[in-house]
């Protein structure tokens, strides 16, 4: 009986809370799907860092603003978004220098780091050998991308993130992980990959409890990668 009852609850936690083809069901809300969507947060359009702050003092963000997109000015550190973010839609260009130089993770490295702790990474993966779990698109140090669909040095790419951040209990241990969903240049390369905590190189640190938002943070490798057209939408 007992359990019986606990099946009902659990099958009532997930359900159809609609009755088929019903017309009393709310309407998705209507957006202009011309990008960016309507109701999207748009981070960077071409033209300032407003929305962009060094992540280390909080001044004035330094990467350099040219023709569009906004170019790591290799030394002058993280540039982090003025506001924070938990689960997103996520949208990003970015281009690896037109003259590749550098092997491995030297050569047009960078990294998108969702809630500024877990690293999608950025790097010139054409015809550039690494280890795979930092090869572009790799959730870095944890999974390789599915695939490599990406363009030649110096050419625009596109990443379509959905991200979910993790849960913590109460008590600060975990309570479900962050997943993350990547396309890059319309070519599914993660399909909901659960992380197994923050990403780091050499090494897998555990969860630790963090706020629900924070800022997204973008990687200065000391490599002049480009970015536009940055913009999220907030899922939760
Ligand atoms: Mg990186």
């Amino acid at each position: 009986m007992i359990i019986a009852l606990a099946l009902m609850t659990m099958s009532q936690a997930t359900p159809q809370q609609w009755p088929q083809h019903s017309m009393d069901r709310p309407r998705p809300p209507v957006v202009n799907p011309a990008p960016p969507p309507g109701h999207a947060i748009v981070l960077f359009a071409g033209k300032d860092l407003s929305q962009w702050r060094s992540d280390a003092d909080s001044s004035a963000a330094k990467w350099i603003v040219k023709d569009g997109y906004v170019e790591v000015k290799p030394g002058t550190g993280t540039m982090a978004s003025a506001r924070g973010f938990g689960d997103v839609q996520l949208h990003i260009e970015w281009a690896t220098p037109a003259v590749a130089r550098g092997e491995g993770q030297e050569r047009g490295n960078s990294g998108i780091f969702l809630m500024g702790i877990y690293e999608l990474q950025v790097l010139d993966s054409y015809q550039n050998d690494t280890y795979p779990d930092g090869q572009a698109g790799a959730i870095y140090g944890q999974n390789p991308p599915l695939v490599n669909p990406t363009r030649g040095p110096g050419q625009w790419q596109a990443y379509d993130v959905i991200f979910h951040r993790p849960r913590f209990k109460p008590d600060g241990s975990l309570d479900k992980p962050a997943r993350m969903t990547v396309l890059l240049n319309g070519v599914l390369i993660q399909d909901n990959f659960e992380l197994v905590g923050p990403t780091a190189n050499r090494q897998q640190p555990p969860y630790r409890a963090h706020a629900d938002k924070l800022p997204l943070k973008l990687q200065d490798h000391g490599n002049p990668t480009r970015f536009r057209n940055i913009w999220v939408r907030e899922l939760e």
